[in-house]
């Protein structure tokens, strides 16, 4: 690796001692401190490492943030590491105590987020901002927006933005922790507005297309570049199928976003299952993979059925990467306790998880029962795509790198990602 021209291969010198490293324990806890260091990827630097889909030695070269070299190599030593594409999360409502759901977010707070989003192996994600007051969440994203474009680490963390609402269903169950006050039907202003008010932007709007105007909204949304996903929705198979004929690319976070209890005949999950039944029908599926969101046997079941279409999203808000406690998410507060769950205060209620982008990997690995290279594209390449954003390990791609070293039954993970960051300035 090198840092402003100083060579150090981290394939043969092992683990970087540099403060990057993240040592993931599941379940375990652990305070961000170093989200309070100055982090940066080298300007150019080097790594001999395994591929992590191939398993095969390779020197990969970076230069100016981008690949300049994947080359194979004759051999890597027994503790080299492995590389891959860096996560990529579509859907964070928060990070490491911070909630983005605040209308007077500073440049620190975000760097607190997207600091302890990269520790936690992601380099890049979409800002989710959920339902509120339609005027007052288009205020919150233009003045998020306008601090993320004064400070180059988070133009290169925060990809784009995610907005979850106010279009959702109303009904009880399928609203999850958005409050139905606000929720409205999607008009082509609305649409509009978004639009204008992130420029050229990657969006991702969540949106129930039972909804009067959903239909026309996301023909709209399609045609001006806005990535259209259906959920916290009770549609018919119907008008699932025509929500796909007008542009829908995704289904946001299946098995959430509805009742607890469903109609065993009929329900959103058998919709969606017989919607993506014909092959070619391109609606990609994002799962929480926190064995609690999505339970192991449904988690199995929806990689049987879907397969391919699946993508991996953390849904996180403050309370990730944080200890046990109460976080706001906009307007709420909620309890995460010692297990992890993230509640309303006395309800069983699940609201946004705590789940780290790394340990979701190892989550995902441990249901499936498979090598965690088995499930880094769902969490990784496979989002990247959907939102057209460049991903994955190849000559003249963005150096959005991990370098990952099994320990146990644990990840350490470090992220190369982003340009040199400035200090944290003590406000938050
Ligand atoms: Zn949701």
């Amino acid at each position: 690796m090198n840092v402003g021209g100083q060579s150090e291969d981290l394939g043969v010198q092992g683990a970087p001692e540099s403060g990057r490293s993240a040592e993931l324990q599941l379940g375990a806890i652990r305070r961000l401190g170093r989200a309070e260091r100055e982090l940066g990827a080298p300007v150019h630097g080097h790594s001999l490492a395994r591929h992590y889909a191939t398993g095969q030695p390779v020197r990969v070269a970076w230069n100016d943030g981008v690949i300049t070299g994947v080359e194979p190599a004759p051999a890597a030593p027994a503790d080299a590491p492995w590389v891959a594409p860096a996560l990529v999360d579509l859907q964070v409502n928060g990070f490491a105590g911070v909630d983005f759901q605040q209308d007077d977010l500073t440049l620190d707070q975000l760097l607190i987020a997207v600091r302890g989003l990269r520790a936690a192996g992601c380099g890049r994600f979409l800002l989710t901002l959920i339902t509120d007051d339609w005027a007052r969440l288009l205020a919150r994203l233009r003045h998020v927006r306008a601090v993320r474009s004064t400070c180059a680490e988070l133009r290169h963390a925060i990809a784009g933005w995610h907005v979850e609402g106010p279009f959702l269903s109303t009904k009880p169950g399928y609203c999850g922790a958005h409050d139905p006050r606000w929720m409205r039907d999607p008009t082509e202003e609305h649409i509009r507005e978004l639009r204008q008010c992130t420029e050229g932007d990657p969006v991702l709007l969540t949106l129930a297309p039972e909804r009067d105007g959903a239909l026309e909204a996301m023909r709209l949304g399609s045609s001006l570049g806005i990535k259209v996903s259906l959920g916290h929705t009770d549609a018919s198979l119907e008008i699932l199928q025509r929500a796909v004929a007008a542009g829908a690319v995704a289904f946001t976070h299946l098995g959430n976003g509805c009742p607890r209890e469903l109609d065993r005949h009929d329900n959103i999950l058998w919709r969606v299952f017989d919607l993506l039944r014909p092959p070619g029908v391109g609606l990609r599926v994002s799962l929480i993979p926190d064995e609690i969101h999505v339970s192991p046997a449904l988690f199995r079941l929806a990689h049987r059925e879907l397969g391919d279409s699946i993508f991996l999203v953390s849904d996180a808000m403050a309370a990730a990467g944080a200890p046990p406690g109460r976080y706001p998410l906009g307007r709420l507060e909620l309890e995460v306790g010692s297990d992890r769950v993230v509640r309303f205060p006395g309800s069983s209620n699940f609201a946004g998880s705590a789940l780290r982008p790394d340990e979701g990997v190892l989550c995902a690995t441990r249901m499936l029962g498979c090598g965690w290279q088995k499930v880094w594209n769902q969490f990784s390449e496979v989002p990247a795509s959907l939102m057209n954003l460049p991903a994955g390990l190849a000559v003249g791609a963005p150096a959005n790198l991990c370098l990952i070293k099994p320990v146990g039954d644990t990840l350490s993970v470090e992220t190369l990602c982003g340009p040199k960051a400035p200090s944290l300035q003590g406000k938050t």
